[in-house]
């Protein structure tokens, strides 16, 4: 007899150890967030600008780079994150010219030092601060970073007319 009392009194004592742990459950459910409330502000959050989330190369408004392909980020990378293949061109003038072919980087190695970004001659380089990067392989944290398509090189500004009048002050110095 004895033990059916203490059956039912573990029983009860477990349905009020449950209830008590359900209140406490439920005013957390309902109690409002003190936690960065991500992703739900994404649109208002604020991600400082000098974030490096990932390395790009940087365009103009006509979707030009300034990466001349010499290669120094690459060389300046301590593990081998960067390869840029360039790929030779000829231009209008008939002479050849090294471009830019592939810009290859592997978000997955990067360190995010910067040594990149400093060592290119051309200030061509900068990190994005998007930092919603998370992907399900490694395979697509390599990155092809010149995306867009190649425009044509700006064509140069004409040459000056030679200056026809410049000669004539020493013209008219001799007649006198
Ligand atoms: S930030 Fe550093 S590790 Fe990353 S690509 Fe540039 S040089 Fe390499
Ligand atoms: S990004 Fe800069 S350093 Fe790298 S290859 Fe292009 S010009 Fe050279």
């Amino acid at each position: 007899m004895g033990s059916v009392k203490d059956y039912f009194s573990s029983l009860g004592t477990g349905i009020v150890s449950l209830l008590q742990g359900m209140q406490v459950t439920g005013k957390e459910f309902i109690t409002p967030k003190v936690t960065e409330r991500y992703p739900e502000n994404r649109d208002t959050l604020e991600i400082p600008k000098r974030f490096r989330a990932v390395l790009t190369l940087k365009y103009d408004a006509e979707g030009r780079h300034k990466c001349i392909c010499c290669g120094m980020c690459q060389r300046s990378c301590p593990n081998g994150t960067i390869t840029v293949e360039g790929k030779m061109v000829d231009m209008p003038d008939g002479k050849k010219k090294k471009k830019l072919d592939k810009y290859i980087y592997d978000l997955g190695s990067c360190t995010f030092c910067q040594l990149c970004v400093t060592s290119c001659p051309t200030n061509a380089l900068e990190f994005s601060n998007d930092f919603e990067q998370a992907v399900f392989t490694r395979e697509l944290l390599v990155k092809k970073l010149n995306y867009l398509p190649e425009q044509p090189d700006p064509v140069p500004a004409p040459k000056p007319a030679p200056a026809a009048d410049a000669a004539q002050p020493t013209t008219n110095a001799k007649e006198n």
